[in-house]
């Protein structure tokens, strides 16, 4: 059986053209960037033209670019960099209750070693209001983070417009960018971003590399001790073929980033408007148009994601349920109930990710399947309509 794989936004495949410039990096330019033979410079130059690429590709300057293990740890350095370095200032952060769990509990974290978090809330499509931003400024702020794209649900939030209050209100904002670069247009100074967070793996690159933007005259306190590596910034021997290979994906997502995102939002649309037409009792989650272009939440009435999930798996097909960081257990996602769904509605819910090797017999071949298999599960729910009525507590 052929694989369908239609999370995306868990994880991309590493494109080949990737792996093909890593590969001499992990063979015989194995170098440690911090040696000043020419083993190691010949790592070094590597790193500082990826550095420039990377940067470029933001509309960064290099030395703003802090290579990092992934999202995760730029969201960490973000959060407990900025505010240990500003403790003077104050002690107030302001984030949302859609946040990834990099920057949700983090925020708990620091809650915890005495910090304030203020969590926004979102409307009934996952946006955030800038008003209510506004509202939540004190003069013991020092960082507001919230996210350029949620990876549940897709929503995008109006980044630029909260870069202009938190830039009046002198403010340092922080962005998590992982599921928005290398397929929509990011760029720090049209955002007006003071930091922004990056994963590889999720543009076609390789796992465990990332980087953090830092803008220039931003205090931050480093949380990794060590050999002073990045500008004494993120220490630790830098994964030099992982950084030439992060590299590499933004050069391709570049590339085709116009096209591609065109093409998934046709492949997209056809997916949403083929399950909506197939399916009764299903909802769409997050904003009809404010979304990524790969992305696909809904809600399915009477029946759980995960044995949904479980049984397009059992067809050759990966989706997923809500966040696949997150999908270790049953937990109910934080995202969807922020957005005011009910928890049954949560626990109904599935990810269709999108991405460039997903075709349109897939699309159709995945909607033939799944209207199968929710008409199975449906039949022997307790909860499914029996007979047109609905019987939800029997
Ligand atoms: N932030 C967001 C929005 C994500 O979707 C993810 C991963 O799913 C992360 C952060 C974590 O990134 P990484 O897997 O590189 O640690």
């Amino acid at each position: 059986m052929k694989q369908i794989y239609l999370d995306y936004a868990a994880t991309t495949p590493t494109h080949p053209e990737v792996v093909k410039v890593m590969l001499p990096y992990l063979n015989e330019m194995f170098g440690n960037p911090t040696s000043i033979h020419s083993c190691g410079l010949q790592a070094k130059k590597a790193i500082e033209e990826a550095r420039s690429n990377i940067a470029a590709f933001i509309g960064a300057r290099n030395e703003e670019i802090v290579f990092t293990s992934g999202g995760t740890e730029a969201d960490n350095l973000a959060l407990k960099g900025i505010v240990l370095a500003n403790e003077s200032k104050g002690n107030h952060i302001i984030t949302t209750t859609i946040e990834h769990h990099a920057v949700i509990e983090t925020c708990k974290f620091l809650e915890k070693q005495g910090f304030k978090v203020t969590y926004l809330p979102v409307d009934s499509y996952g946006l955030v209001d800038p008003d209510d931003l506004k509202k939540a400024i004190t003069n013991k702020t020092i960082l507001v983070s919230i996210m350029h794209a949620n990876n549940e649900v897709g929503t995008i939030e109006p980044i630029a417009e909260i870069g202009k209050i938190t830039r009046e209100a002198g403010i340092y904002f922080h962005t998590d960018t992982v599921q928005t670069v290398g397929h929509i247009p990011v760029d720090v100074n049209m955002l007006g971003v003071d930091l922004l967070s990056i994963s590889a793996h999720k543009l076609y690159g390789p796992k465990g590399i990332g980087a953090l933007y830092i803008r220039k005259g931003t205090k931050l306190t480093p949380i990794q001790h060590g050999g002073g590596q990045e500008k004494k910034r993120r220490s630790g021997t830098e994964n030099t073929a992982s950084i030439v290979g992060f590299a590499k994906a933004t050069e391709l997502a570049k590339e085709e980033m116009p096209t591609e995102a065109q093409r998934l939002v046709s492949l997209r649309d056809r997916l949403i408007s083929g399950i909506l037409e197939r399916i009764e009792h299903i909802k769409l989650n997050g904003h009809p148009l404010i979304r990524l272009p790969n992305n696909v939440n809904v809600s399915i009435d009477y029946i759980e994601g995960e044995a949904v999930m479980l049984n397009l798996d059992l067809e050759g097909i990966c989706v997923s349920t809500g966040s696949a960081c997150s999908s270790s257990g049953q937990e109910t996602s934080h995202v969807l109930l922020a957005m005011g769904l009910p928890r049954e509605q949560a626990y109904g819910s599935l990810r269709i990710t999108l991405g460039r090797w997903t075709t349109k017999p897939e699309i159709d071949h995945v909607l033939e399947v799944l209207e199968k298999v929710v008409a199975k599960l449906r039949a022997i729910s307790p909860l499914a309509v029996k007979g047109g009525r609905q019987s939800r507590n029997g």
